[in-house]
């Protein structure tokens, strides 16, 4: 397949970085480079803040009405709809995800998510409107931010990048963007076939590394706003260059996903439901199920239906249909997933399943789906992310137990428990301190709920309208009804009453 060359998106057009230099995009399974893409600089980062400032201040987004961005991210829609299995392909090859993973369950959520917020917006109001002072009606308003710098990780790039292009620019702000420099192709071609639909540079897109453009986002004085779905050393360095001029800042970090299985617990579906949530997107997923908390009744039984049903997931080519699971994106999260396996062993923990590249592959970053138990709670492998297809089973007890070990990380995205006494889950539930939590299901995410992470996994939402309340800002307007010149209350300034 021919090297496909790509330029940026600022302010309306297509250019080359300001120092002519390129990267190399690679397919993860091939090793094979399949892009050049432009390796942008502070200049170019600098431009392109320019642009969508210029496009904020103008009024030329933010003054639309609401039907009539509505209606313009209804189009996007509409074409990314008509792309999607262009897009899926492409994702499919940068990142190394299946393609039946992208396709259905990629693509279609990008799509909701365009819809979801083209509808919201028509439906966001100010929460009070009434005489409080007793002198004057309080409204309030919610206005647009301004400029939103949004940086994206590499394991679902272009459906990211929609948490946070729907809702801030549904909300009337406008954008630079920066991909990972794994994955910037789908956030490209989706500029290319959505360009003609919205005016220039409420759109901008800058590739290239994220200790210089992502820095310079972070710290420009014309951003107003950074929103980040990345690691949580990312998440930090952000902070700092945020406070350059106090700007809003919107984390969404790492996770180390629990799952607490209740004796009662169908094992079928709990096996079935850890194989899922375990591997899927080759486990490079912040909300991936890694840590399984097993009462001891069970572990035995669970540790030897999960291995059978772990032996049945087909690595290979993420193009095929019937491939379960792709490489990982990069020779460096490949080894990486290698190094903790390492770990996990010198720290005593039993590798049940997996652990190593899978055999006869010379080419790709594959790595096997790995199970460990006999795990400790104080183990790496159970209180760091991995990002890397490692699950670990720990027996449990009591439910206290399993509870507050669940708790025990600096993490707290997403959670979940299973189990049939409704008593019982829901208070486990309740009582686990994670963003989101599910009951006999894990990962399922809607438009129409939010996404964020308790603790160091980040504030902020993601999804729902709690995202389009995270990109607009609250206004009190006062308006005073008593007409008059001294108004009563003047006296305790200057003057008697
Ligand atoms: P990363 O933090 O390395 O990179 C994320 C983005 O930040 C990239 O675009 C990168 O170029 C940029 N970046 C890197 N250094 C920067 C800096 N100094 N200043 C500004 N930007 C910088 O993360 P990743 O490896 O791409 O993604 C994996 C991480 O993302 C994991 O920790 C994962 O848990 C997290 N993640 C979180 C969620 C969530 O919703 N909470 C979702 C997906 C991924």
């Amino acid at each position: 397949m021919a090297v496909e060359h790509y330029k940026m998106f600022i302010d309306g057009k297509w250019v080359d970085s300001s120092s002519g230099e390129t990267f190399d995009v690679v397919n993860p399974a091939t090793e094979e480079t399949i892009a050049k893409v432009p390796l942008g600089t502070k200049q170019d980062a600098k431009s392109a803040i320019h642009a969508a400032r210029k496009a904020f201040d103008s009024g030329v987004w933010p003054e639309k009405t609401p039907m009539e961005r509505a209606s313009i991210l209804w189009k996007i829609a509409e074409v990314v709809e008509k792309n999607s299995l262009h897009l899926a392909q492409l994702e499919s090859r940068n990142v190394g995800k299946t393609i039946k993973y992208s396709r259905d369950s990629d693509l279609p959520f990008i799509i909701d998510n365009l819809r979801f917020f083209s509808g919201a917006i028509r439906n966001m109001e100010g929460k009070a409107s009434m005489n409080y002072s007793g002198m004057g009606l309080s409204i309030i308003k919610r206005e647009p931010i301004g400029v939103i710098a949004a940086i994206i990780p590499w394991n679902y790039p272009l459906y990211i990048a929609m948490w946070k292009i729907a809702p801030a620019l549904a909300a009337g702000n406008t954008l630079v963007i920066k991909p990972a420099s794994y994955t910037p192709l789908s956030l490209l071609e989706f500029a290319k076939i959505t360009e003609k639909l919205l005016p220039k540079g409420v759109l901008n897109i800058v590739t290239g590394p994220g200790d210089i453009i992502g820095t310079e986002l972070a710290s420009s004085a014309n951003v107003d706003m950074v929103a980040l779905t990345g690691d949580i050393s990312t998440g930090k360095k952000i902070m700092q260059a945020a406070s350059s001029n106090i700007k809003k800042v919107h984390l969404e970090l790492g996770g180390k996903a629990p799952m607490i299985i209740l004796p009662d617990a169908s094992l079928d579906a709990v096996t079935e439901g850890a194989i899922v949530s375990a591997f899927w997107n080759t486990a490079q997923d912040c909300t991936a199920s890694t840590r399984v908390y097993v009462h001891e009744s069970m572990h035995d039984a669970f540790v030897s239906m999960l291995v059978k049903k772990a032996s049945k997931i087909r690595i290979g080519d993420p193009g095929r249909e019937s491939t379960d699971m792709g490489p990982l994106v990069s020779a460096r999260q490949r080894d990486r997933t290698e190094e903790y396996v390492k770990t996990g062993l010198k720290e005593g923990a039993r590798l049940v399943f997996g652990g190593h590249r899978p055999k006869g592959m010379k080419k790709g970053f594959y790595f096997e789906p790995t199970i460990f138990t006999n795990v400790k709670q104080n183990m790496r492998i159970c209180q760091e992310e991995i990002f890397g297809p490692v699950l670990s089973v720990l027996k449990y007890r009591s439910v206290d137990e399993a509870v507050e070990k669940a708790n025990d990380v600096i993490y707290g995205l997403a959670a979940s428990v299973w189990g049939t006494d409704v008593t019982q889950v829901m208070n486990v539930a309740s009582r686990l301190k994670f963003g989101e939590v599910w009951i006999n299901e894990h990962g399922v995410l809607v438009s129409e709920m939010p996404h964020g992470g308790f603790k160091q996994s980040g504030f902020g939402k993601d999804l729902s309208m709690y995202a389009l309340e995270e990109y607009t800002q609250v206004k009190h307007i006062y308006i005073d009804q008593t007409g008059l010149a001294r108004k009563p209350w003047y006296y305790v300034v200057y003057g008697d009453k």
